[in-house]
């Protein structure tokens, strides 16, 4: 894969130059202040809501969506992307001129072609592989922010040189930033929540079900799962050690109980079940069943929160932390 040094980027690319930033949630509030602590002129847009308001309460200049569009030189559309088309349809696609930028947080909209810029403007990317919350503190500890970076569509001959500027104003070029494509980001994106953290929550869901219903205490169950805070930790020693070196740490029956296991524990073929779940993200099926979902008004995903939300792990959470004193901590956005 390429990559990219910090010395490849180059801020002045962006000196004199208005940033927009669209949104001012998870990652917009976080990106905005990196930017400007990075020395960039920016400008937010939002209607006038809490965002707006917490916008201005950080020093932010908030004007409407429409008015970063007349405003910035680069405009970077870090709303829900569930909403981008609609926004970018009423607010924004009137009013680009030619060699402005869009920058995306990520790729969905670009991939499957919610948004079609005109060819007058570059598009690139910097999808940060961290919550925005994490962007901030990462940032102001001089840490690295993990983030790729793309180019869709390059208009003024400058659209890598912009987007590599706008990957170091937010931290994401302390440590080499590595190239990928929209369509990369978003496949795989997407393969994640649906492959990967989707068997990660039927598995601990089915976890804490047989083990109460073996007639062990649901506390212990979920101590035992995640709230200890041991498998956060395994994650991170994966990153630091290796995936499978880090299973030195752990007992030798852990780890012969992990390798016997591991191949035959869940049912069926898991390699057709991910290809399925990759393909009909490929072919545009999942996209087709989203953008329906959102056009009926969510019926399907708010039935499915409800119901995740009265799953009695979430009872014994709270009992849980009544018993070690300690809850689980709110994620400050
Ligand atoms: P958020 O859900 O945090 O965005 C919320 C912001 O968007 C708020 O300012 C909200 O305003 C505004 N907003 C919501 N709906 C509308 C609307 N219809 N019109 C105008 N403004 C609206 O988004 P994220 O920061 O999570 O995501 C932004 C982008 O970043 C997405 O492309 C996402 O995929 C990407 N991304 C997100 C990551 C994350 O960790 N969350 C990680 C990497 C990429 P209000 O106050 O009115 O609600």
């Amino acid at each position: 894969m390429k990559t990219f040094s910090d010395s490849e980027a180059d801020l002045a690319e962006l000196a004199g130059r208005t940033i927009g930033i669209v949104g001012y949630g998870n990652q917009g509030r976080a990106q905005a202040q990196n930017m400007r602590d990075s020395g960039l002129s920016v400008l937010v847009g939002s209607p006038r809501d809490a965002s707006y308001e917490r916008a201005r309460q950080d020093s932010f200049e908030v004007v409407d969506i429409a008015g970063v569009a007349r405003r910035a030189d680069v405009i970077c559309l870090l709303i829900p992307d569930e909403v981008q088309r609609t926004v970018y349809t009423e607010a924004l696609a009137s009013e680009l001129r030619p060699g402005q930028m869009l920058s995306f947080a990520h790729g969905y909209n670009i991939r499957f072609r919610h948004i079609v810029p005109p060819p007058t403007v570059d598009v690139g990317m910097v999808a940060p592989r961290m919550i925005g919350t994490g962007v901030r503190s990462s940032f102001l500890a001089g840490k690295w922010v993990p983030a790729t970076v793309a180019v869709w569509q390059d208009a003024t001959g400058r659209a890598l040189a912009r987007t590599l500027a706008l990957a170091k104003a937010i931290g994401a070029t302390v440590q080499p930033v590595l190239e990928t494509t929209f369509a990369a980001e978003a496949e795989i994106d997407l393969f994640m929540e649906q492959a990967v953290w989707a068997s990660v929550v039927q598995v601990f869901r089915t976890a804490f079900e047989v083990l109460t219903q073996a007639g062990y205490a649901p506390e212990e169950a979920l101590l035992e799962m995640y709230v200890s805070g041991e498998a956060a930790e395994v994650f991170a020693q994966m990153r630091q050690m290796g995936f499978f070196k880090q299973m030195a740490l752990h007992s030798r029956t852990s780890q012969y109980g992990q390798l016997t296991r591991s191949r035959s524990v869940l049912p069926g073929d898991l390699t057709q079940s991910f290809a399925h779940v990759l393909e009909a993200i490929r072919d545009g099926s999942f996209d087709q069943e989203w953008s329906e979902e959102a056009r009926r008004g969510y019926p399907l995903f708010d039935d499915l929160r409800r119901n995740a939300e009265a799953h009695p792990m979430n009872t014994v959470e709270s009992q849980l932390a009544l018993l070690i004193g300690s809850q689980p901590t709110a994620i400050e956005t």
